[in-house]
């Protein structure tokens, strides 16, 4: 658990109170409040009215919202208090349901101030529910995920991290690595008491791999599950003219792109975030691969190229209604090693290219036809492209998988090289001390996931990313 070095911490006494809901205008505004004087605060300015004329516990009570000293009636309201234990953050809490209007909420942040709470920083509340033991560090990070979520699936999977899949997922190779040391600590304790005695010490090995093993899945499937939370970086390459802009459009669904009949019109590189059935994206749309006549155009190419480097799915859109020539097996072979899609367009117009054709300059690329321009084909596109992120069969990783983030697989693999180390110490027949050394470290990063065991510096960059009020 943290040191009491961080500063959200060494001001945990105090009441904090946010805004809860967006700024701004609406129909009503929400205004929570965390701490022991949450209570007095309440009552302070706080007339309940009604048949329930006193404030209980986790009952919502209807009454005035006053300012304290002069009595002046503010706004009619809803308030709930939740009594520590039994909320959020763990601590004593209320929230204050008052008209949405700006005006108000500045009034109100300002009694609050007056009669001595104060405004919480960014996440202060979820770290107050970490700190009382209400969630685990995965937990707290799918709080920001939830709200931060653009798509279903992103909200799927950070609910799924909410209610525990992440440390669910982590807890098998966790308990396998706690009874190895375990075993190890336990020969290491009865050889110092009797060493004669001793018996031989239990065999590592098989022990070791399988927590490699496992631990070894989950790093693997984390590409997979960044692609899902973050969004793949899909790019559309292919000819001036092919009719790149115009699959973006398709795609994206609006008319971003330029599109014109004279080739070359797309100067720069173009990115829209998008969603291909549920998996975020980030489309980029090239300005084709060409030699560049000016330096503004020579900048745009470099950015392309880099664009290209950098995709994880490469749609190579290929004009189907011209002959085959020299650059369009040259843009097939620079996609050689890229998970590509080629999208053979312009199908409406009589054709004067077989998809058998490029089948035979690469193998391995799927071809899809469509047209731009009527639309068809479009869905079969989209549709290669989720196959192509969300794995060979389309089955995409398991969803408890989905749910690692960067910092998760950074852990892991952490955990990985410290059971390496492990692995040659006992190849060296060192004795378990050192065998024990390593796999501590191995345990204390997979706790650094959960929070278990993670320095305050951490903590406070997880959650000064997390808005106010959560
Ligand atoms: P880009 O240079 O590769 O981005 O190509 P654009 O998307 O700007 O398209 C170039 C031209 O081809 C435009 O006149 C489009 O209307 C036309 N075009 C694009 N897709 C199709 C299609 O599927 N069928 C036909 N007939 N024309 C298309």
């Amino acid at each position: 658990m943290a040191s009491m070095q961080s500063p959200k911490l060494v001001h945990l006494r105090d009441t904090i109170f946010a805004l809860a809901t967006p700024p701004g205008r609406g129909a009503i505004a929400v205004v929570r409040l965390s701490g022991e004087d949450t209570r007095a605060l309440l009552d302070q300015v706080f007339l309940p009215s009604g048949k329930l004329n006193q404030v209980e516990s986790h009952r919502a009570c209807f009454g005035r919202l006053v300012r304290p000293g002069s009595g002046e009636v503010l706004d009619e309201v809803i308030a709930v208090f939740y009594q520590s234990p039994r909320s959020y953050t763990g601590q004593d809490m209320a929230e204050i349901s008052i008209h949405g209007s700006p005006v108000l909420e500045a009034q109100l942040a300002e009694i609050l101030a007056q009669s001595g709470a104060r405004p919480a920083q960014p996440g202060e509340f979820t770290f107050r529910a970490f700190l009382a033991g209400k969630m685990d560090l995965t937990q707290a990070e799918a709080v920001r995920d939830l709200i931060e979520a653009q798509t279903d699936l992103q909200a799927r999977l950070a609910r799924d991290q909410l209610l525990g899949g992440t440390t669910a997922a982590l807890r098998p190779a966790r308990q396998a690595l706690l009874a190895l040391i375990a075993r190890l600590e336990a020969t290491v304790e009865f050889s110092e008491d009797d060493p004669l005695e001793a018996p031989p010490p239990p065999p590592v090995r098989p022990s070791l791999e399988e927590i490699v093993a496992q631990l070894s899945r989950l790093k693997a499937a984390f590409l997979s599950s960044a692609v899902r939370r973050s969004g793949a970086a899909v790019v559309i390459a292919g000819k001036p003219n092919a009719g790149k802009s115009s699959i973006f459009n398709r795609l994206v669904g609006a008319d971003r792109a330029i599109v014109t009949e004279e080739p070359g019109t797309t100067r720069d590189l173009i990115s829209e975030r998008s969603e291909v059935r549920g998996l975020p994206v980030h489309l980029y749309d090239t300005a084709g691969i060409r030699q560049p006549s000016n330096a503004i155009e020579s900048i745009g190419i470099e950015k392309c190229s880099a664009a290209i480097r950098g995709a994880d799915i490469l749609v190579v859109v290929i004009d189907a209604s011209i002959p085959w020539d020299a650059s369009d097996r040259d843009l097939l072979a620079e996609s050689a090693g890229k998970t590509t899609i080629v999208a053979l367009n312009k199908t409406d117009l009589p054709s004067r290219k077989e998809a058998g054709e490029i089948g035979d300059v690469i193998p391995s690329h799927r071809i899809v036809e469509v047209s731009a321009l009527t639309g068809r084909g479009m869905e079969d596109l989209s549709e290669a492209i989720f196959q192509a992120l969300a794995g060979p069969e389309g089955q995409a990783a398991p969803d408890w998988v989905a749910t690692f983030r960067h910092r998760h697989e950074s852990c892991v693999h952490a955990a990985l090289l410290a059971l390496e180390g492990c692995r040659e110490a006992a190849a060296s027949s060192l004795s378990e001390e050192y065998l024990l050394y390593h796999l501590h470290q191995a345990l204390e990063q997979l706790d650094r996931i959960t929070g278990a065991s993670t320095g305050d510096d951490l903590l406070d960059t997880i959650f000064s990313t997390f808005c106010i009020g959560k």
